[in-house]
Formats: structure tokens, C-alpha cells, sequence
């Protein structure tokens, strides 16, 4: 079966006014299709990847026939990336963390402030196209930037936060004034389902 984009979770003005109505429609139903579009016409290049799941195929890069390997990490990372986007964001969301990754971010970056300026400051140096993260490797949680649509599954480390730094993401209301978006970005996070991510990382 081909990749689908999957139904935003929410309206899409539910997260205004952090991110805008007009940037969700095109970023979810233009943007991640294209990546679905592009990935699935890769994949069909390369049918001994038909049975995998996305995920798998990025742990796994140096399989992906050389052909379609580039197209594969690009387009492919671009559907796993913006996927993750959507569910850890969402209406009624944002302030302090609660759970498993309060208690994990205070042990490895002391508080929620200092975590989150060393995010935002992986996202604002991010040159040019990228995601800012907060994934699990083995020595525990870090904070890292990927160029382009680069997952973080592909180093072996466990995406459980990640925004979007392309300028797709925020200039339409934000213009070039990523550091603002980074900032206001933090009022839809959906600390539920980075939760679970945190569970799901642990395995
Ligand atoms: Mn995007």
C-alpha cells in the first residue's frame, strides 16, 4: 500500500494564532503531500522496500538501492518528519511539561527555560532548511539539528521532539523572524504525545 499523508488531528485554525490557518493548509495538504507524493514514487522504484515501514527504511539508508537513496532520504524523511509534526502539536496545549519528559528534562538540562534555549538556539543556527530536535540515543536525551529533511532514525537516535525550521513552516506570518516562531512555537507543543514518544523511545 502507498504512503498516505495522515488527517490533521485538529482544524486547521486550531493552532492560531501561534501558527496560522493559511501555513497549516499549505504546509499539511502541499507541502507533506508533495514529500508522500515524491516518497511513494521512489519506493516504487525499489520494490524490495514495499513491506517496509517508513521508519525502518530511514534506520536502514545504506539498503535503500543507490538509484532512489537520495529521493528516499529526502522525500521519505520529509513524510516521517512532518507526521511526528502534526500529533505533537495541537489545540489547549503548550506550558510547562508534564509527565516522564518533565522529570527527564530536568535531569539533563536542570529546567524547562534552559531547555528550551538550547532547543531554540539548535533551530535558529540551523543554516538555511531543517528540523531542531530533542531525541534519545544511548547515553540518553540530547539536543541536535538536522539539515534539510535529514531524520534523526537514520543516526540511530529516536526523534521525540522535533520543529521545523524551513522558512514553509513560519514565514507567512513570521517572515524572517525565525527566532520568534521558535519562541511562540512552544505554546501548541502536546505534551501528551511527547510522552508517549518518550515511551515509544524507550523501547
Ligand atoms: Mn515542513
Amino acid at each position: 500500500m502507498a504512503f498516505e499523508v495522515p488527517p490533521l488531528p485538529y482544524p486547521y485554525e486550531a493552532l492560531e494564532p501561534h501558527i496560522d490557518a493559511q501555513t497549516m493548509h499549505l504546509h499539511h495538504d502541499k507541502h507533506h503531500q508533495a514529500y508522500v507524493d515524491n516518497f511513494n514514487a521512489a519506493v516504487e522504484k525499489a520494490p524490495e522496500l514495499k513491506n517496509k515501514s517508513a521508519e525502518d527504511i530511514l534506520r536502514d539508508l545504506n539498503s535503500v538501492p543507490e538509484a532512489v537513496r537520495t529521493a528516499v532520504r529526502n522525500h521519505g524523511g520529509g513524510h516521517v518528519n512532518h507526521s511526528m509534526f502534526w500529533k505533537i502539536m495541537g489545540p489547549n496545549a503548550g506550558g510547562d511539561p508534564t509527565g516522564a519528559i518533565a522529570d527527564a528534562i530536568k535531569s539533563t538540562f536542570g529546567d524547562f527555560n534552559s531547555f528550551k534555549e538550547k532547543f531554540n538556539d539548535a533551530g535558529a543556527k540551523q543554516f538555511g532548511s531543517g528540523w531542531a530536535w530533542l531525541v534519545q540515543g544511548k547515553s540518553g536525551l540530547q539536543i541536535i539539528s538536522t539539515p534539510n529533511q535529514d531524520s534523526p532514525l537514520s543516526q540511530g537516535l529516536y526523534p521525540i521532539i522535533g520543529n521545523d525550521v524551513w522558512e514553509h513552516a513560519y514565514y507567512l506570518k513570521y517572515q524572517n523572524r525565525r527566532a520568534e516562531y521558535l519562541k511562540a512555537w512552544w505554546n501548541v507543543v502536546n505534551w501528551n504525545e511527547v510522552n508517549a514518544r518518550l515511551q515509544q523511545a524507550k523501547k
